[in-house]
């Protein structure tokens, strides 16, 4: 079969021959219809120091995905071949503290597919059952390709209560971008957006948030005033992982104000401890999803009138994977979708 292989130890990626996977015991055989290119992804393609450092090679990459069931491995009940079906990217330890108390988001023993172990850029994929999510299919199939990346932006924002509450959203990239959307269907007040990327911005708008504003060029703080804010965001969801924008959050969050924080920061990254101290802020970190709440919360906010859909701005077939590896880098996309049907 064709996968999408990081063969060499260098930029790039390579569309090779590899063998099917054999299906083990409690896991299922799926036909990958679709996947969608994360940003993990691309730090893998262009072979950033992060990269060499975590990734074996050669290796097939990827972790979002849609696709149908084929094959049910040994003792593997409750699924049926043709289910369609996406999957969760982390595989847990099951063992440790966390796992056993049904926390598995917070395993310290996670897994990642397509950076720890074989990927699902590839015609098929076995994966454990208790990795996969069976897909409600009233919703567009192709959405369920972008679950893992909307998981992440519905993590961060359900983390806190939004109902009536100012929220403060930077890095308007596709998660951030979700996030304003999910901020807005679950009540907040004010959603306000912040990039330095009009391209992004727009996409951001087009999702029904308040305000977005280029901290190139607008003030935070101008922003607030237009809104008649007079005290600071309720809630801060951090999605861009850049120094700047964790400080800006910093300093416009209400005393009391919850930050919940998604971008990986570069290290070394600093802020004024002390407004944490003296404004009394709650910070939490977020890694993943909860399994499988926050994918059962993806499924009943679209079935209640939540649409992510315009998030997807590109798709190309996997043969073309290059293009759509540019569109990722070209700071001109949402998601990027590749089709394995055809
Ligand atoms: P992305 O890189 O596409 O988006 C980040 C956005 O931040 C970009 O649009 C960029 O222009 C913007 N940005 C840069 N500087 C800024 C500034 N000063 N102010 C405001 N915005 C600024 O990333 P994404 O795929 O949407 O993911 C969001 C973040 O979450 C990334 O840092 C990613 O690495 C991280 N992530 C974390 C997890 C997790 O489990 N913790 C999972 C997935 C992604
Ligand atoms: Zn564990």
């Amino acid at each position: 079969m064709d996968a999408l292989v990081k063969k060499y130890a260098k930029p790039g990626l390579w569309l090779e021959k590899v063998d099917l996977p054999t299906v083990e015991e409690g896991e299922v055989l799926i036909k990958i219809h679709k996947t969608a290119i994360c940003g993990t992804d691309v730090h893998i393609y262009v072979w950033n120091q992060w990269a060499q450092d975590t990734i074996p090679v050669p290796m097939t990459i990827g972790h979002e995905f849609v696709g149908e069931i084929v094959e049910l491995g040994k003792g593997v009940k409750d699924l049926h071949v043709g289910d369609l079906v996406s999957g969760e990217g982390h595989i847990v330890c099951g063992k440790c503290r966390n796992c056993l108390a049904g926390r598995r988001h917070l395993c310290k023993d996670t897994k990642g597919v397509g950076v720890n172990r074989t990927g699902i850029f590839s015609e098929y994929v076995a994966l454990p059952v208790t990795n996969v999510w069976l897909c409600d299919k009233s919703i567009p199939e192709e959405v369920f390709s972008i679950f893992d990346p909307f998981g992440n932006a519905v993590h961060t924002a359900l983390s806190f209560d939004l109902l009536g509450e100012d929220v403060l959203i930077t890095g308007a990239g596709p998660i951030g971008i979700m996030a304003g959307a999910v901020a807005k269907h679950a009540g907040a007040r004010y959603v306000v957006v912040t990039d330095i990327n009009d391209y992004r911005l727009e996409l951001a708008k087009n999702m029904g948030v308040t305000r977005t504003v280029n901290t190139k060029k607008e003030k935070l703080s101008d922003v607030m005033k237009e809104l008649g804010m007079k005290e600071g965001f309720d809630v801060g969801l951090e999605m861009s992982g850049n120094e700047i924008a964790l400080n800006d959050m910093i300093n416009n969050m209400t005393h009391g104000g919850k930050l919940a924080m998604l971008g990986i920061q570069e290290t070394g990254t600093s802020i004024d401890w002390n407004k944490v101290v003296f404004n009394g802020l709650h910070i939490k970190g977020i890694y993943g999803r909860e399994m499988f709440e926050t994918w059962y919360k993806m499924t009943a906010m679209l079935k209640s009138g939540l649409d992510i859909s315009s998030v997807i701005t590109h798709r190309y077939h996997y043969t073309d994977f290059i293009e759509g590896f540019e569109a990722m880098t070209s700071g001109k996309s949402g998601k990027v979708i590749l089709d394995w049907t055809t």
